[in-house]
């Protein structure tokens, strides 16, 4: 597919250009089936997908084999469902809130459940539907943040009438600190869960997410959860090979001028000039991704030129001083980098003060979207 002309983007009414590139999406979900093999994994698509599209990302997902597919609430599963194929499964990480519950089985998605009462309510469908009900039962490794306790685990297998219509697909947890490699809080999780795997003895586990994929073996269950790295973020600090990345997104130069010495840039005037100086409006703003904190430190990229953040980052637009470009590099329409070859996600991110989870969700809807 060809990439959108500057000429071309000003006739798009959009805020700039967001590229997509799905064979890359593809291969790095396809090396992390290598890494974590005989284990399988699935694709958190959340967030829309960390906000690249989450029925593009799981269809290009699919094609590579996927058939797990997590997303955080229920209306993202709603939405999603319809666009895959029968034999993909939709799982729904925040549990199941009460009152979906006839919904969510007539549907077939699949719930997390994260509480006793959740488990009665699935159970009491399950009668209701006069069928076996898919779930997933998620404890509390050492996070507390969704899941249940061990005494809770030992109440439902002590009893197993409490779980009777449910067809417990895996038991899940999830990792408070897969990002920072091998670490103690990491290997005390994994014993916690080794614990609930020998009270659910024979039941799949899931438990990895990007980081825990590259852990290790005993971080990997049957199913992994991988969602930063397939879109090219860096899933835990000790890997070596970055993945690849798979977002570019720019904006387009809307207005240049020549600011003189003295002259305030921005709002609340945080940056004065301390010498004329040539800037541009760039047709990107908070409201795109360009995370505030960048105010005054992030930069857009061009030719290879770093073109600093100037003054405050605006909700529709952000000032940047080109300055050190050749004059007649750019013009009305010019597309400037943000995120990258010459800014890797992760590189923004660091400047921003925050994650690249962060930057890709911030995203928004007002871009010319092109998957290649
Ligand atoms: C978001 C999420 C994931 C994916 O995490 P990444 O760090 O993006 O790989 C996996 N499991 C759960 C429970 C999550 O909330």
């Amino acid at each position: 597919m060809d990439m959108i002309s500057s000429k071309e983007w000003q006739r798009t009414g959009t805020s700039g250009v967001l590229t997509i590139d799905l064979a890359a999406l593809r291969r790095n979900y396809r090396r992390i089936c290598d890494t974590v093999f005989p284990a399988r994994a699935a694709g958190v698509v959340k967030a829309d997908g960390y906000g690249l599209g989450a029925s593009r990302v799981a269809q290009a997902l699919y094609e590579e084999g996927c058939r797990d597919f997590f997303v955080a609430h229920y209306g993202e599963a709603v939405q999603l469902q319809p666009r895959l194929q029968r034999d993909a499964n939709v799982y729904v990480l925040n549990g199941l809130q009460p009152g979906i519950e006839a919904d969510c089985a007539t549907r077939g998605i699949i719930p997390v459940l994260n509480s006793l009462e959740q488990v009665t309510r699935w159970r009491a469908a399950a009668a209701l539907h006069q069928r076996r009900l898919p779930a997933i039962l998620q404890f509390d490794t050492g996070m507390s943040r969704l899941g249940m306790a061990q005494v809770e685990a030992e109440a439902l297998a002590s009893d197993p009438t409490l779980l009777s219509g449910i067809d417990i697909r895996y038991i899940m947890s999830h990792l408070a600190c897969a990002d920072e490699g091998e670490d103690e809080h990491n290997a005390a999780q994994a014993e916690q869960m080794a614990r609930f795997s020998d009270i659910f003895p024979g039941v799949p586990v899931s438990f990895a997410n990007s980081g825990g994929s590259f852990l290790g073996e005993r971080y990997r269950g049957a199913l992994v959860r991988p969602g930063i790295a397939l879109y090219g973020g860096r899933p835990t600090d000790s890997l070596e090979r970055p993945m690849e990345p798979v977002v570019k997104i720019e904006g387009a130069i809307i207005q240049t001028r020549l600011v003189p010495a003295g002259a305030a840039v921005g709002y609340s005037a945080t940056y004065v000039a301390p010498e004329e100086k040539r800037m541009a409006a760039v047709s990107l703003g908070y409201a795109d991704g360009i995370i505030r904190s960048l105010s005054n430190r992030g930069a857009f990229f061009h030719r290879g030129y770093r073109l600093p953040i100037i003054g405050r980052v605006s909700m529709d637009s952000t000032i940047i001083d080109i300055s050190d470009l050749p004059e007649g590099d750019i013009e009305l329409g010019t597309l400037v980098e943000f995120v990258g070859p010459s800014q890797p996600l992760e590189q923004v991110a660091e400047e921003a003060g925050t994650i690249s989870y962060e930057i890709l969700t911030s995203i928004g809807q007002r871009y010319h979207r092109q998957y290649i």
